[in-house]
């Protein structure tokens, strides 16, 4: 068998919650790649340069690609013993010869491909394979898109390319082509609860966490263990029944939004200025208190060409430097927003079951009064039109990352009242 949770032992494979197929190919992918480091090439065909993992969010595509990594650069028999310092060292992100490409903003520029392109031009330092990771493939620019094309169609021999990405149409075709694709599903609402249950986590929360989070397994960790998080989502879910008036509608729109912000701000601030201090010192700015920092970069008076010259630069690395930041909150945001969003749907799906009596199970268990209070008053096509305002709404906060929050989830709360 692949794993061992049965017999008490740990593997790399342990993480993947409800995957077996996807556990079974990578595990057979990484047999392969070893006989093949090692000279055995029989395997050949079951070992390939370049990797996409395709999954919805929570379905665990960098987990697994992260797995996988692990396992191909362990030292252990079988592969994947998730104790060596092969696994130890991916696992940790501290290997030599692993690049993990993370955009935090909205995109990944061409820039950050290039230098895992040339990484991957050069030959393992320790382990079998050099691996270079990609999260979130599908937010390659194109030109980023194209550089790393280069690279995967003329693979180093000992180099592999993990890409993740939601789906397979959000990579470009001609890269799509070159990948063998791992398809990851949303683990099922009982393997999550399992899974939960296993970490420590008390039966019934884990069971309530695992419906909620509908197979994110990262939600539902987060649902188990936060209070905060627990708070959230009740907020969300009273949203419906508190759309009386047109004021309210505006009201409920406005706390989501304030709310994502808050979020920004919490995973942000100290970041930021951390980040900020430390380029000024590189640069020898000097150190400054609140307000923008590439605008004072700029009021430093040259008393020569050279230093002009420095300081442009410095206030251009600066400038650079506030629209990363800019794009990571941003990111946080629309993250922070989504999350309340699939929320919402699953609660007017709720209701939609209960109006159609349909024998499925709630998303939202703890908060079926509510549900059903709103289930008698309204008919199935509304909540039919409203659970597609909803899931609208996320689509076109997901497609035109421009969009003034605020004003589009207006226009879906005011939807959701008209019904
Ligand atoms: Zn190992």
């Amino acid at each position: 068998m692949v794993g061992g949770a049965d017999n008490g032992a740990v593997s790399v494979w342990d993480v993947l919650v409800g995957q077996a197929p996807v556990v079974e190919a990578l595990a057979a992918a990484t047999a392969a790649g070893v006989n093949e480091a090692g000279g055995l090439v029989a395997a050949r065909t079951a070992m390939t340069h370049s990797w996409l993992f395709t999954g919805p969010t929570g379905a665990g595509r960098t987990t697994a690609a992260r797995a996988f990594a692990a396992a191909l650069n362990c030292e252990s028999i079988p592969p994947g013993c998730g104790e060596c310092a092969g696994c130890h060292t991916v696992l940790t992100d501290t290997a030599a010869d692993l690049r993990t490409v993370r955009p935090e903003g909205l995109s990944l520029g061409v820039k950050d491909v290039r230098e895992l392109v040339r990484d991957a031009a050069s030959a393992p330092t320790s382990g079998r394979w050099r691996i270079l990771l990609l999260e979130d493939a599908d937010r390659l620019t194109d030109q980023a898109a194209n550089a790393l094309l280069k690279a995967l169609e003329e693979p180093a021999q000992r180099s592999v390319f993990l890409l993740c990405a939601p789906s397979v149409d959000d990579v470009l075709p001609t890269i799509r082509s070159r990948c063998r694709v791992v398809a990851l599903r949303l683990p099922r609402p009982s393997d999550v609860a399992d899974a939960l249950a296993r970490a420590g986590v008390e039966d019934a929360a884990a069971r309530l966490a695992a419906a909620a989070s509908q197979g994110d397994l990262d939600r539902a960790r987060l649902l188990a263990t936060d209070e905060a998080a627990r708070a959230r989502r009740a907020e969300v879910l009273r949203i419906p029944t508190r759309l009386r008036r047109t004021g309210d509608c505006l009201g409920a729109a406005a706390d989501l939004v304030n709310a994502a912000n808050a979020d920004a701000d919490a995973a942000n601030t100290i970041r930021d200025e951390v980040e900020t201090e430390a380029l000024k010192t590189a640069l020898g700015v000097g150190a400054t208190s609140a307000g923008s920092t590439a605008k004072r970069a700029r009021a430093v008076k040259p008393g020569a060409k050279g230093r002009a010259m420095t300081v442009r630069g410095a206030a251009g690395a600066l400038k650079e430097l506030e629209k990363t930041q800019k794009s990571r909150g941003r990111r946080t945001v629309l993250d922070s927003l989504d999350r309340a969003l699939v929320d919402l749907a699953g609660w007017y799906r709720d209701v939609l079951v209960l109006q159609l009596g349909a024998p499925v199970d709630a998303i939202h268990p703890d908060h079926h009064e509510l549900a059903g209070q709103l289930a008698r008053v309204s008919t199935p096509e509304q909540t039919l039109r409203r659970l597609e305002a909803v899931l609208a709404c996320r689509r076109r906060l997901a497609d035109n990352p421009g969009l003034v929050p605020l004003l589009t989830v207006e226009a879906l709360t005011l939807a959701l009242r008209a019904g």
